[in-house]
């Protein structure tokens, strides 16, 4: 078993704190050969609480690769705890996919966690479920086992969704066309609360079988939602798919949803701006998620976290009239406005 703070080292190849998406406080890596875990966990800042954020279980290339990976999203998770107004800090997991999840390397890495003492809390996220969560809990406190949070998030979105569509286009959601791409726990659940609401709902997955599920009144399945002419674009699938030359092929006139770190770069923001797409970043928006998981925590009842999941809105309402009123991207407002 390996364990190392590797925040100061050059560590397989990689000078950590000089890595281009380092400003954190500390970096974690655990090995436990027997279990076949690998896994980092970074904790970006715990100034505001313990460092909470989802576990990551995918394939990586290089060690770089996964590293890259769990430093930007745990610096998201500082930003989109710090938006929603949540006392705890931002932090983020990976474990390094090289054969099948096992009950040893979900033990492994309960072991992990054990051993930075609750520093970092750990919730699901790609390739790990809530039934794994629920099983790290068997041997780990330092989980937020009780609680899915996509239907948080997607309600989080929701809301949103509703105010961009009233603050920027000056229509009612009832009609509206609106694209989502990514049909899993957070895009479903996001097309059924929009189609409830009257609007127009078109969803996309790459893995077909989700949408055979999919049968209701104002839904349509179609192959790509990333394209498709809509008022209003939900990606909800995966980080990165807003490049320089992907946004050409967009026919959307608002972008808003709950996948992570969508822009491949930050300064696509501005490109998008520039092409007159009002772009809702995914840490304004995406933090329904993060107020289920904590609400028992914070002693939260439904009435309270559904008004949490409003104040998403609220915010979103106020950073568009002030992005419009200075004529600056969403990006841009969050950098010159406390929300
Ligand atoms: P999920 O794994 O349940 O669903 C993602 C879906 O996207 C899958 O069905 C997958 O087949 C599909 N997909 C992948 N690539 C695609 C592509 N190119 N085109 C169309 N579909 C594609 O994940 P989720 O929990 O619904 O989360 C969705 C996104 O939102 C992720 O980026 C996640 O990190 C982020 N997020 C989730 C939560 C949450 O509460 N679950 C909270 C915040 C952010």
């Amino acid at each position: 078993m390996i364990f190392k703070d590797i925040t100061d080292l050059n560590f397989n190849g990689v000078n950590i704190s000089a890595h281009h998406e380092f400003s954190h406080e500390k970096v974690y890596y655990y090995e436990d050969s027997k279990a076949g875990l690998k896994s980092l966990i970074a904790i970006h800042s715990s100034i505001k609480g313990p460092a909470i954020g989802g576990c990551r279980f995918k394939q990586y290339d290089t060690f770089d690769a996964g590293l890259s990976d769990v430093l930007r999203l745990s610096r998201g998770m500082t930003d989109k705890n710090n938006i929603a107004q949540i006392p705890f800090g931002g932090g983020k997991a990976v474990i390094f996919k090289d054969g099948i999840k096992s009950d040893a390397l979900l033990t492994a890495f309960a072991d992990f966690l054990n051993l930075l003492e609750g520093s970092y809390i750990s919730a699901e996220d790609i390739g790990i479920t809530l039934e794994d969560i629920q099983f790290i809990k068997k041997h780990s406190n330092f989980v937020f086992d009780n609680v899915d949070p996509g239907p948080y998030t997607a309600k989080g979105l929701f809301y949103s969704i509703e105010q961009a569509i009233n603050t920027h286009l000056s229509e009612n959601i009832q009609g509206t066309k609106i694209a989502i791409q990514g049909a899993g726990s957070v895009g479903k659940k996001l097309a059924e609360y929009l189609a409830g609401a009257g609007a127009n709902v078109f969803i996309s997955d790459i893995d077909k079988l989700k949408l055979e599920t999919i049968n209701e009144k104002n839904i349509t399945c179609i192959d790509d939602a990333f394209t498709f002419d809509c008022d209003l674009l939900a990606p909800c699938a995966v980080g990165g798919i807003f490049t320089q030359s992907s946004i050409r092929n967009l026919n959307c006139k608002i972008i808003a949803g709950g996948a992570n770190n969508q822009l491949l770069k930050t300064s696509i923001a501005d490109d998008l701006h520039e092409r007159g797409i009002l772009f809702i970043p995914d840490t304004l928006i995406n933090s329904g998620g993060v107020i289920g998981l904590t609400k028992d925590f914070l002693n939260r009842d439904e009435a309270k976290t559904e008004e949490a999941l409003r104040e998403i809105a609220y915010r979103v309402r106020e950073a568009i009239i002030f992005s419009k009123e200075k004529s600056i991207s969403i990006n841009e407002t969050l950098k010159r406005k406390d929300l």
